[in-house]
């Protein structure tokens, strides 16, 4: 194989703590009696119900209308009856309108799910109505719908498309798993998203930590025009959108701006398989693959799962919990939300479930910041996060503004790498927020 192995700067090296499913098939999960699918399962506005108490559904069925451009539809992922509309909690940490379906076992696909042909046969606009008519978001996690990345704003010239196969965050195996079992489907997508934006350019990069994912992709996109696989370097946080056009393309997203300023689209490995399926078999985005893992968990696994199913009937189905679990993520250590409840449903971005045992999960306290430096030396957007958090713990957001704080990508790597296991990532995400509100309330006026 002949392939350049790229990075970015800045960046840590956390543990990779893969190896409990990194060498485990995607299993299908066992077929859920009842899923709370929520009306929002993406970034932008929420679906409104279109169906009621007593209605019966099938698979693929569209059950959630968007109630906007930015806005994804939203399918039944069993068949059986509509049981209840109401708001409940999910993996977001907020209430969200659920509707409740009891499955009636079936598994009746809906009429309108058939395979939409061949992608050589389908012009870049049809394209665009597969996926977003199959309610398709990044699956990496951020859940941004789609269909709006294939709609650039005016003026922006497109040339590349980049797929995130880096999977950097450690635990999850979800995106290794599907390029090794999948990968005709991951380079399918990929070519259907080039074609939809008319480019020529495609990359694949995959993090060297995963030689037998490069292997598969690089021999299912032998001899399809223009795409290219990279090996990255496996750091954290390599799949970060503008690390990863970075260390792919050399060009740099400027300070507040889009990957579209520099003529790329940047999406996952799942949902490019995810768009792939679309096309082969007509069916929406109604299940996804799961990495249920940590030292907490019985059983790790990598799970296909129905969309609004449990993460508490998912944990049962990898033996429970193994002892009292400490703390419950949805996604991976570094940029995952914590749960309240395991009574929340895997919805579009749920790419993990991690179950940290109560000493994993036990927090250190934090002391004075000795000003070593290593916060600064390890943020990928070259910030100074100990400058920045000590402004946003005393409440002064303005010279967090000042200091660049809306370029911080959440990615934890200074937190992970302080000594003094000072609050960085938390305390940068709090101004974040208030300079977002401030702003908002200027617009307002
Ligand atoms: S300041 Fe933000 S971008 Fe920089 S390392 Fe910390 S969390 Fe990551
Ligand atoms: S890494 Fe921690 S201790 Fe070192 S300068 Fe940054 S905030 Fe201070």
């Amino acid at each position: 194989m002949d392939i350049r192995t790229l990075t970015f700067k800045g960046g840590t090296h956390p543990p990779h703590s893969k190896k409990a499913t990194e060498k485990l098939q995607i299993e299908k999960a066992n077929a859920p009696k009842v899923v709370a699918i929520p009306m929002q399962q993406h970034i932008g506005a929420p679906c409104e119900a279109i169906v009621a108490v007593g209605d019966e559904v099938k698979v693929g069925q569209k059950i959630g209308e968007p109630k906007g451009f930015v806005s994804a539809p939203i399918h039944s992922s069993v068949s059986g009856k509509v049981v209840a509309v109401e708001p409940r909690l999910y993996s977001g940490g907020s209430k969200v309108t659920c509707v409740v379906i009891e499955s009636n076992m079936q598994d009746t696909i809906h009429e309108s799910v058939i395979p939409k042909g061949k992608l050589e046969d389908l012009s870049a606009d049809e394209i665009k109505t597969i996926i977003k008519e199959a309610g398709i978001v990044g699956m990496g996690g951020a859940a941004f719908p789609t269909h709006v990345k294939l709609a650039p704003p005016p003026g922006k010239q497109l040339d590349t498309v980049v797929l995130n196969g880096a999977e950097c965050e450690p635990y999850l195996t979800a995106d290794h798993r599907l390029m090794l079992e999948k990968p005709d489907d991951v380079v399918k997508g990929l070519s259907a998203l080039m074609k939809a934006l008319s480019v020529k350019k495609g990359y694949i990069g995959i993090e060297t930590n995963k030689p037998d994912a490069i292997e598969a992709v690089f021999n299912a996109a032998k001899g399809v025009d223009g795409i290219e696989v990279v090996a990255l370097k496996a750091k954290y946080p390599q799949g970060a959108e503008k690390q990863l056009i970075n260390a792919c393309t050399g060009r740099e997203v400027p300070s507040g701006g889009l990957p579209a300023d520099i003529g790329v689209v940047v999406s996952n490995v799942g949902t490019a398989a995810a768009i792939a399926n679309a096309i082969n078999t007509g069916m929406p985005l109604v299940e996804r693959i799961v990495t249920i893992t940590g030292k907490g968990v019985k059983e790790p696994k990598n799970l296909l799962v129905k969309i609004g199913t449990s993460f508490k009937e998912v944990i049962d189905q990898c033996g429970g919990f193994n002892g009292k679990p400490g703390k419950v993520i949805g996604g991976g250590p570094m940029m995952g939300i914590a749960q309240f409840s395991v009574d929340v449903p895997v919805i579009k971005g749920t790419s993990g479930i991690l179950v940290l045992s109560e000493e994993e999960a036990r927090l250190p306290k934090a002391s004075n910041c000795i000003r070593c430096g290593k916060c600064v030396g390890v943020c990928p957007m070259n910030l100074m996060p100990m400058h920045l958090s000590a402004n946003a713990l005393a409440d002064r957001f303005e010279q967090a503004e000042t200091l660049h704080a809306m370029d911080c990508i959440e990615c934890g790597s200074c937190s992970f790498v302080c000594p003094a296991k000072r609050p960085l990532v938390d305390s940068i995400r709090v101004a974040k927020r208030e300079i977002l509100e401030k702003r908002k309330k200027q617009q307002s006026k």
